[in-house]
């Protein structure tokens, strides 16, 4: 009686690497993971082209996760405009403020990651529509996308009385930008998502880096993983530093910020 039991389940990592269409680098000394807009994109376009050009030299040692507020048509044309100074598709992409998590290079939802958040914002958009209709200051953006409700803001004619209101209906409300403001389920943002994906990676926290200059940014940078906060970063953002001790604050804006941090932080041997 041989018996080697039941075959073993797939791990995490597995289960996740069978829902993309293209290889995870297998052991990345680091796991970048960038905001986009004011920081991948942010900066001189000499220092993104140089920024860029490391990034993609170096796939198999750095694991690149985009964390954007951008929805997935929004990031294909993004990467479609900037494919001229350099820019590469990540290895994974989290959209959508945390509510979208897709295969870098096909930009194809996970599902593993995307279904348990697609379960919590279930009939909510047909309860909130009416109490956001004809709000002052509100006007939906075009953005193609279940699982969040994102507007533009003008927070003078704005009443931030409506926040708790849609709140108690179980999503969480974010301003950003002083320009955008976004419905997610509630716990549901960057930083929860990038915690979730992380667990399916199965990397040692101690490799990943986020970088971001917005306040949409700041469930990341409250995860207590390190982070990198870029010179232009908002300054609602940058008031918050003294209760982010993991928060690096980049002397340089954008793409050279990134870089900063990296060296900051004890990557200096992937410039080698
Ligand atoms: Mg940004």
């Amino acid at each position: 009686m041989g018996g080697t039991g039941p075959p073993a389940l797939p791990s995490l990592r597995q289960q996740l690497q069978r829902q993309l269409s293209a290889p995870l680098p297998e052991q990345p000394e680091l796991v970048l993971v960038t905001d986009l807009d004011g920081t991948l994109l942010g900066g001189a376009t000499a220092e993104r082209r140089g920024f860029y050009r490391w990034l993609a030299q170096r796939r198999e040692r750095v694991l690149h996760v985009f964390c954007t507020g951008r929805d997935l048509s929004s990031i294909a044309r993004v990467l479609q405009q900037d494919e001229p100074i350099g820019l590469a598709a990540p290895h994974l992409v989290i959209g959508d403020v945390g509510c979208t998590v897709a295969c870098g290079a096909s930009l194809v939802p996970v599902p593993l990651a995307v279904d348990p958040i697609e379960a919590r914002w279930s009939g909510l958009e047909q309860r909130l529509l009416p109490l956001l209709e004809a709000q002052p200051g509100l006007s939906p953006q075009p953005v193609h996308s279940s699982r969040r409700l994102a507007y533009s803001v003008d927070l003078e004619r704005f009443d931030r009385g409506l926040i708790p209101a849609l709140e108690a209906h179980g999503v969480d409300c974010l301003i950003s930008d002083n320009q955008y403001f976004d419905v997610l389920p509630a716990g549901v943002n960057k930083g929860s998502t990038l915690l979730s994906l992380l667990d399916w990676l199965e990397v040692d926290a101690a490799t990943v880096v986020t970088a971001g200059d917005s306040l949409n940014d700041l469930a990341m940078f409250e995860t207590g993983l390190k982070g990198v906060m870029v010179a232009n970063a908002e300054p609602d953002l940058v008031a918050q530093l003294p209760r982010l001790p993991s928060v690096y604050r980049a002397r340089a804006e954008g793409c050279a910020g990134i870089a900063e941090g990296l060296r900051h932080f004890g990557f200096a041997h992937l410039w080698d």
